[in-house]
């Protein structure tokens, strides 16, 4: 497995991952706001927007962390919907459960620590799936595809938020530039964790682009699967159905 410059073994890359996040659980959301420049939310907004979700919906939203995909959902399902939010770290998802209450989303969402590549739910069980900048940093992304698919209600989606390849001519070396010196400084002077921030960029560079994800997504299973470029294509919100 790569690993940003280093090759690394399976078991290192969830070792890291794990380290990473624990790391940076405490000062995620302002991260995030900062990094992108708030245009984070933007994304969200989208993927949720294109969900469709409808009354009554059941939603799974894997590596959810803090939770603003799964809290969206909460308000559009309403009380006779169901939310999932999961996560493989504990200290991701219990952060996301405090944000949760914090927002006042309670009585229709529940919290599962779980492993996206190895989902601990019945086939045909969710009317929508989503990973929201999750699937980069799963070590098998092929399984948790398979298991999105699996965990998915025939008619049901799976939607993948995730950073892409930019697809504006110029904006990939400025975007490049950006991660790899923005990046790990703001790592470092907000949340004194450089080594991370670093992780993160190198993930970003690594990750498939659009062409490659969607066609990942229609070998696990997947029909009818497209995607949207956001933010000239810094990012791409993936869908597909299940038949
Ligand atoms: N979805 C949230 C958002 O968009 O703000 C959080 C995204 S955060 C960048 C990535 C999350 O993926 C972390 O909370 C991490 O613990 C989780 N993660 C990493 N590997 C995972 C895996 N194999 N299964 C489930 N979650 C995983």
């Amino acid at each position: 497995i790569d690993f940003g410059y280093e090759r690394v073994s399976r078991r290192d890359k969830q070792g890291r991952v794990a380290a990473v996040f624990d790391s940076v659980a405490d000062n995620y959301d302002i991260m995030n706001d900062l990094m992108s420049m708030g245009i984070h939310r933007a994304w969200k907004h989208f993927t949720l927007e294109l969900a469709a979700v409808r009354e009554g919906d059941r939603v799974l939203d894997l590596a959810g962390g803090t939770g603003d995909l799964a809290a969206g959902f909460a308000r559009r399902v309403g009380p006779k919907g169901r939310v999932l939010l999961s996560d493989i770290n504990g200290a991701m998802l219990a952060n996301g459960r405090d944000r949760m209450m914090d927002r006042g989303v309670v009585g229709n969402i529940d919290y599962c620590l779980a492993n996206a590549e190895k989902l601990p739910f019945a086939d045909n069980s969710f009317d929508c799936v989503t990973i929201g900048f999750g699937l980069r940093n799963v070590t098998d992304k092929p399984a948790a595809l398979a298991e999105m698919a699996r965990v998915t209600k025939p008619g049901g989606r799976s939607l993948v938020l995730e950073f892409s390849k930019p697809a504006v001519p110029g904006l990939d070396k400025l975007y490049d530039l950006y991660s790899f010196t923005v990046l790990p400084w703001l790592g470092k002077k907000v949340a004194n964790d450089e080594a991370s921030y670093r992780y993160l960029a190198e993930s970003i560079r690594m990750h498939p682009d659009q062409q490659t994800l969607q066609a990942m997504m229609s070998d696990a299973g997947f029909v009818r699967c497209g995607y949207h470029n956001l933010t000239g294509g810094i990012v791409a919100v993936h869908r597909g159905y299940k038949a």
